[in-house]
């Protein structure tokens, strides 16, 4: 089951379906609203000091990755930021609820599809609204997140602006269809943050957002335009509300090569991934201190390198 506008994408190139709800132009149009767009989202001087619990970092995960791929976060990055993360499962997990206190079960269903993943990113943005925090990042169960890197690029922004901020998974805006009434269509053109990658959204914006985010209203937007979550997002900050996203080159998913992510600037990466790519292995390539055997994702290495004083991290460790 298809679950990212990226991958629709890539299959409507190759010709295999959805050619009257995808088309790539060869010729982008410019964004709406023709707003410049920020080069890169890199940190630029504080806005406003960030403390921990300003920010809500939702994790989102299902039932058969809890020990496959939580456990790896909740030993890394998430042991030290315990009070910033949020996981959203699908299922009940005492295990986990042990280890950690902030776990959601949605009760969405524990399926790939559209649906239950929007359903997902509609309790997230629910609980973040509830939070009354300053900024919501989603990312997803293979991400590693640098929050260190991440408070000093949102500490950059003002949260009570319109900010929306992550790597888009294309190099043009999607084109889409939105159903606007009971048999009209029309066409639609957006940028959105491919959600492998992680991405934030301001308060001040997320308020915004709020008459097509909130409550169920989330996931009959996702049906307007028969797009998955993350394309959703996208759909209602740029297409429905103006504000253009902010491209920030510090977020990594998956689909794209993260051999290329330089060791030297592991400490100004907000996110990192692993996984496939172009069907072959993909991680951040980073010299110990364990070796891909015994680290595959690289996570504990990562973790390691950003936070030598780790107790189970290797004292001799030198980078
Ligand atoms: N996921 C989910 N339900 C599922 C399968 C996956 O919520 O049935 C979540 C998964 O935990 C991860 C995200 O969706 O956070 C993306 O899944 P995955 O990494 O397997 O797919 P890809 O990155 O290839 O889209
Ligand atoms: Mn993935």
């Amino acid at each position: 089951m298809l679950k990212r506008c990226g991958r629709r994408l890539l299959l409507a190139l190759a010709g295999a379906l959805l050619a009257c709800l995808l088309v790539l132009t060869a010729d982008p149009p410019p964004p709406p609203g023709g707003a410049p767009r920020p080069a890169e989202g890199h940190p630029r001087p504080p806005a406003e000091p960030l403390a921990p619990h300003d920010v809500f970092i939702a994790v989102k995960t299902t039932k058969k990755f809890h020990r496959a791929r939580l456990d790896l976060l909740l030993e890394t990055w998430i042991s030290r930021h315990k009070e910033m993360t949020f996981i959203f499962t699908d299922g009940e997990d005492e295990a986990l609820a042990r280890r950690t206190g902030n776990v959601v079960n949605t009760n969405c269903s524990a399926a790939h599809s559209r649906q239950a993943l929007s359903c997902k990113m509609a309790v997230e943005y629910d609980r973040f609204i509830d939070s009354g925090r300053k900024w919501f990042c989603h990312v997803d169960d293979d991400n590693y997140v640098n929050v260190r890197a991440l408070l000093r690029l949102l500490a950059s922004y003002p949260h009570t602006q319109d900010v929306y901020i992550g790597k888009p998974s294309l190099d043009r805006p999607i084109q889409a269809t939105e159903r606007v009434s009971e048999n009209k269509m029309r066409p639609v053109h957006f940028w959105f943050a491919t959600g492998g990658a992680g991405f934030c959204i301001s308060r001040g914006l997320a308020l915004k957002m709020s008459p097509w985010a909130s409550g169920g209203h989330f996931m009959s937007t996702a049906e307007r335009i028969r797009l998955p979550d993350d394309c959703t997002i996208g759909y209602i900050v740029e297409a429905l509300l103006g504000v253009p996203l902010i491209r920030s080159g510090l977020f990594h998913s998956h689909l794209e090569n993260l051999q290329q992510v330089p060791a030297s600037e592991l400490h100004e990466q907000v996110t990192l991934s692993y996984g496939m790519f172009e069907n072959k292995r993909n991680a951040v390539h980073v010299k110990g201190p364990f070796s891909v055997e015994a680290d595959p994702s690289r996570f504990r290495s990562i973790h390691c390198h950003l936070y030598p004083d780790t107790p189970w991290c290797p004292r001799t460790a030198i980078f």
